[in-house]
């Protein structure tokens, strides 16, 4: 039996890249799963089938733009109606623009803020009554190595994360005493679409190749050289939630190849 068996989850931005993986690492440990991210029903159909019967347990898609608050809190109270609970939480949408400040578009800016950071405000809202009540939780939000560090040109993308970080000490100490966990994950370079996409707009900012840009930035800064991997980030995720880190709350772990030890 796995260690989320009779659990239900909800990991936003799981449509692909690192909320993908953990859904799946969680539906291999039996937690009923809500996926969600910016797909359209048909567009996951296959994968949401594929979960249910390569795992054995439900699994039901959310298009809830993070966006928006009232869609967030819509996507929580919607899983909790149709499974009865919310007990595992991950925030995990995101995006990502690459501009020097000066020309930082301020759509851009309010939108990185928005997805990356107050819809955890919003999910987290209102899934932790529920939590509370029944004594056990657990809140887990994708961070980066960019919630420890900055880069040039990520000014939104690392004030979100660093906003994470102070989100998920606060609700940590307020979750405490309930049998709740907040913590947050903090992977260095991911080799998923996120990373993919912003390579062009490197380009563009440092005037360097594609191979540079994968070498001389991504990769300089983690020691390793080597990107993290989807599954290495479900597999931490899946640790927090075993009860080995019952007492591990308000940390942010690093999955970084590095990165931060610098
Ligand atoms: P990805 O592009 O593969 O996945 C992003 C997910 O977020 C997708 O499911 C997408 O549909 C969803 N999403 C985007 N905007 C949304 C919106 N408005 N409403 C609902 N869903 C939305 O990227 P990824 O690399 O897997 O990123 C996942 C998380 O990991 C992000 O929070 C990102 O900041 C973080 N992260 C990624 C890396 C990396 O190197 N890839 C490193 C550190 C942290």
């Amino acid at each position: 039996m796995g260690i989320l068996s009779s659990k239900n989850a909800v990991v936003t931005g799981s449509t692909s890249g690192i909320g993908l993986a953990i859904a799946r690492a969680f539906a291999a440990e039996g937690a009923n799963i809500t996926l969600n991210g910016l797909s359209t029903p048909e567009e996951m159909e296959a994968e949401r089938r594929a979960i249910e019967t390569e795992f054995g347990v439900k699994c039901r898609f959310s298009d809830a733009n993070m966006m928006n608050g009232e869609e967030v809190t819509a996507m929580v109270v919607e899983a909790e109606q149709a499974f009865g609970s919310v007990d595992v939480l991950v925030n995990n949408a995101g995006i990502q623009h690459v501009s020097p400040i000066e020309s930082f578009p301020d759509d851009k800016w309010e939108a990185i803020i928005r997805i990356n950071l107050m819809a955890a405000f919003y999910s987290i809202k209102a899934a932790l009554p529920g939590m509370k009540e029944r004594g056990w939780g657990r809140i887990i939000n994708t961070s980066s190595a960019h919630a420890l560090v900055a880069s040039p040109f990520k000014s939104a993308y690392v004030a979100a994360k660093h906003g994470m970080t102070g989100l998920t000490k606060t609700v940590a100490l307020e979750a405490a005493t309930f049998g709740v966990t907040v913590n947050a994950i903090a992977p260095g370079y991911v080799w998923t679409p996120l990373v993919e996409r912003q390579i062009p707009d490197t380009m563009k900012a440092r005037n360097m190749t594609e191979e540079q840009v994968k070498h001389d930035v991504l990769l300089a800064a983690q020691p390793t050289k080597e990107f993290v991997t989807v599954e290495e980030v479900a597999g931490v995720a899946v640790f927090l939630c075993s009860d080995a880190a019952k007492q591990m709350t308000g940390t942010t772990l690093s999955v970084d190849g590095g990165w931060t030890a610098q």
